[in-house]
């Protein structure tokens, strides 16, 4: 994801806008002060946030036959360790080629999971399998939804903190001031990740 400032003579107002690709364009008028603008991003944060956790059209990469039974051998074993050590359930699994998505999960409990992951870091394919063990409990990206999958994270990955990516990860989940500072840091890679 990247900021774009844009100063347009044509615009009466300050607008937002966020692209497919998770770009977040921030257009104001020419006589309107860059700090105010900037401002008025910060004041729509929340509304922000949500429509990038909407992205989940993340275009995952395309994968040989070696990485797709990899991600086969991979996948499946660290969604059951995971789904053991957060106490969320799932029915079943499969690892798929999915075009535009990371994972999925049905109302059976049915996890979907991108075999593209294998070619993530590992920690995103973890943050990715922990958001669909979410969905076992609430199957909207709705408050809810979101106070579990920080609170998981938060616990799942607090094991990981030495590790020098996890711990600048946690890092910059204490400096910042998103609602749920961990899942927002997890997402900034994420989105990077593409
Ligand atoms: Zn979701």
């Amino acid at each position: 994801m990247s900021l774009i400032v844009r100063r347009s003579a044509r615009l009466r107002r300050i607008s937002i806008r966020i692209t497919a690709k998770g770009d977040v364009i921030l257009s104001y008028p020419w006589l309107c002060p860059k700090s105010e603008a900037l401002r008025f991003l910060e004041s729509k944060k929340d509304w922000v946030e949500k429509h990038l956790s909407r992205i989940s059209s993340v275009s995952p990469k395309e994968i040989a036959d070696e990485d797709f039974k990899k991600a086969v051998d991979y996948l499946p074993p660290r969604l059951a360790e995971i789904s053991g050590f957060c106490g969320l359930e799932y029915s079943r699994v499969s690892v798929k080629n999915m075009h535009t998505r990371l994972g999925s999960c049905s109302r059976d409990k049915h996890i979907s999971l991108a075999a593209s992951l294998i070619l993530r870091p590992w920690y995103l394919a973890d943050a990715v399998i922990i958001h669909e063990l979410c969905h076992t409990v609430h199957m909207d990206h709705q408050d809810g939804f979101h106070r579990l999958m920080e609170e998981k994270c938060i616990e799942w990955f607090s094991q990981y903190k030495e590790d020098p990516e996890i711990g600048a990860i946690l890092q910059e989940a204490l400096r910042s001031r998103a609602r749920y500072p961990l899942s927002h840091a997890l997402r900034r890679r994420q989105l990077k990740a593409l």
